[in-house]
Formats: C-alpha cells, sequence, structure tokens
C-alpha cells in the first residue's frame, strides 16, 4: 500500500514537473550576471534581455552577484532549483576557475545544463589616461622598473581581467599589485578616475572610453586587429608575440533542469543573437554574436570542455591559486 502511494506521487510530481516544463515560461527569468552592474558581462546581458524577453513573453530580470571572480554568482546557480526560472550568464571563467580554486564548490560540466554560446569578445590592455607609457614597449619597461608602485585593476580571481593580467605579468616575469573589484564595471570607474593604474578589459567596456580617449590602450589580445577599434595594434603586433586571449560568454542553466524548457531558452537566445540591434550593438562595441549552430547546448558543452582542458596546464604552470 505504501509502496503504491509512494508511485502515484512521484507519478504525480513528474507529470506536473513535465507540464511545467511544457508551458515555460509562466513567471518571469532570472539571469544572474557573476559581476558588478555596468561592466562587459552586465552589458551583454542586458542587450539579450530584451529580445529574449519578446521571444519568451516573460520578462528577463537581471541580477548583480558580484565577488570571487564570478564563483560566488555561479555556485548560487548551480544550487538553484533547476526550473529555468533562474539562469546564469558567464564568461571564459567558467573554464578557468576549475585551476585556480582549491575549493571550487560546483563542477562547471556536472552541475549545470548548457544553453548555449553567446559571442566572443576581445580583450584590451589599457591604463589610466595620465599614464607614462605611451606605447606597450614603454608600458612593460615603465611597470618592470616600477613593480613596487604600479596596480593593476581586476574583478578577482578567476575574471576575464584577471586572466589576461596573469598572463601579461607572466609574460614580462613581473609581478604588481592586483586590486580586485567585484566587477570591472567599478574598475573602470577608477581607472577613469585615475584611482588605479591598469587593467586588461573586454572591447565591450573599454571601446567608448578609448574612442573618447579618456583612456590610454596598447593592444588588443586577439591575432587580428578589431574592425571597430582599427587604429589599435595587437599585443603580437605591438611586441608581446603570440599573446592572444579571447573571452567568449555562455548562457547555463542548473542541472536537472528539464530539456524542454532547455530548449525554450536556447531559441529564445538564437532569436535574440539575430536581432539587428543586438548585432549592431554588438558590433560597435568590438563583438559579435556566434552563429546559430554554435549557440546550442551541445556546441557549448564541447567548448567549456576543451577550454577547461586548454586552460588547466597554462594556469597550473603559472602557479596562480586561491582558496
Ligand atoms: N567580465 C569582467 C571580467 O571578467 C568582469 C565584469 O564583467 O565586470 O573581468
Amino acid at each position: 500500500m505504501q509502496k503504491l502511494f509512494v508511485f502515484v506521487i512521484s507519478f504525480l510530481c513528474v507529470a506536473l514537473s513535465s507540464a511545467n516544463a511544457q508551458n515555460y515560461p509562466t513567471k518571469v527569468v532570472t539571469m544572474i550576471v557573476p559581476f558588478a552592474a555596468g561592466g562587459p558581462t552586465d552589458t551583454v546581458a542586458r542587450l539579450l534581455g530584451g529580445p529574449m524577453t519578446k521571444t519568451l513573453k516573460q520578462q528577463i530580470i537581471v541580477e548583480n552577484v558580484g565577488g570571487a571572480g564570478g564563483t560566488i554568482a555561479a555556485n548560487r546557480v548551480a544550487k538553484a532549483t533547476p526550473d529555468g526560472y533562474t539562469i546564469l550568464i558567464h564568461h571564459i571563467g567558467m573554464s578557468t576557475a576549475p585551476a585556480l580554486y582549491r575549493k571550487l564548490a560546483y563542477n562547471p560540466l556536472t552541475d549545470f545544463e548548457p544553453i548555449g554560446l553567446i559571442n566572443e569578445v576581445p580583450m584590451t590592455l589599457v591604463a589610466k589616461k595620465d599614464f607614462p607609457a605611451k606605447d606597450l614597449k614603454e608600458l612593460i619597461a615603465y611597470v618592470k622598473a616600477n613593480k613596487n608602485k604600479v596596480n593593476y585593476a581586476n574583478a578577482g580571481v578567476g575574471a576575464a581581467s584577471h586572466l589576461c593580467g596573469m598572463i601579461f605579468m607572466s609574460a614580462i616575469q613581473t609581478e604588481v599589485t592586483t586590486i580586485p573589484y567585484s566587477g570591472t564595471g567599478p574598475a573602470m570607474n577608477d581607472l577613469l578616475g585615475g584611482q588605479v593604474d591598469f587593467m586588461c578589459d573586454q572591447t565591450t567596456n573599454t571601446t567608448s572610453q578609448i574612442k573618447a580617449e579618456k583612456i590610454k590602450v596598447y593592444g588588443v589580445t586577439t591575432k587580428k586587429r578589431v574592425p571597430s577599434l582599427p587604429n589599435v595594434p595587437t599585443m603580437d603586433e605591438a611586441g608581446l608575440k603570440d599573446f592572444e586571449v579571447s573571452i567568449w560568454h555562455a548562457l547555463y542553466a542548473p542541472k536537472g533542469t528539464p530539456k524542454p524548457v532547455i530548449d525554450t531558452l536556447t531559441k529564445a537566445l538564437q532569436v535574440a543573437l539575430k536581432d539587428p540591434t543586438v548585432k549592431q550593438r554588438f558590433g560597435d562595441l568590438g563583438t559579435e554574436p556566434v552563429s546559430e549552430d554554435r549557440a546550442t547546448p551541445e556546441s557549448l558543452r564541447k567548448h567549456l570542455k576543451s577550454e577547461i582542458d586548454r586552460w588547466g596546464p597554462i594556469i597550473k604552470k603559472a602557479g596562480v591559486y586561491a582558496d
């Protein structure tokens, strides 16, 4: 009798959750941004939010949960109810955190359902306006000569700004003091105010400040120049051979989110990536949406795994760890 009761209850739960999944979404969806408002990840999230809201016919709300290089937010989504009402936008940090953190509370590969890739974004090495170095070679010489004086802003261990800074410092074999922020939005405010010296950040956050000449730029971190910043050399051209970091963003839901829900979110993402305003704004900010076949769970799963495999040994070699 008791067995029958348990069976009926489980059957009803499954039937109810699959009915809910078919009707999804029936209320607001929260997209968690793992960094502070006003930064590059936040910009991408807010650009996608409008068109995704239109497709889903339910509001997407962006919530900023900054700190610990994005790992606090990722952990929160990993532990959230897997019903499609809490999703995560994250970047390359999803693949670097496992090597950077000794005690990561989640597993990027097994605690999430991938929804799809969004874009690839170049980074730029930038400094406060009156920084006394006019090009990359001068910057390197200055940093080496003043390593106890200069400081570098980042968004915590695991952030893209951390990764880029780590590779830069290892390339020039010089460590400087790092100032961690909850996102490079607030870090940019301090760079503009001259309270910090330099940082490496996505073009989605630096392009307008570079164009307005409010900050100095030394190079873009991709192999090729960026069309929206045609006069900025690549780091390789500017003197640091083979310096290459490309950041990517993607969407995730907690593990166990029903497949029909993931399919609905993937479709909404694909529609948003074709939206003319999104394409235009992405282009202005030096990035572009991935093609539809890459904005899928399968493609993201593969990409995440290959990025974890790629960055793990590089980070281990650099010997950088956090607890
Ligand atoms: N994406 C930035 C970084 O990783 C942080 C941010 O979006 O604010 O440094």
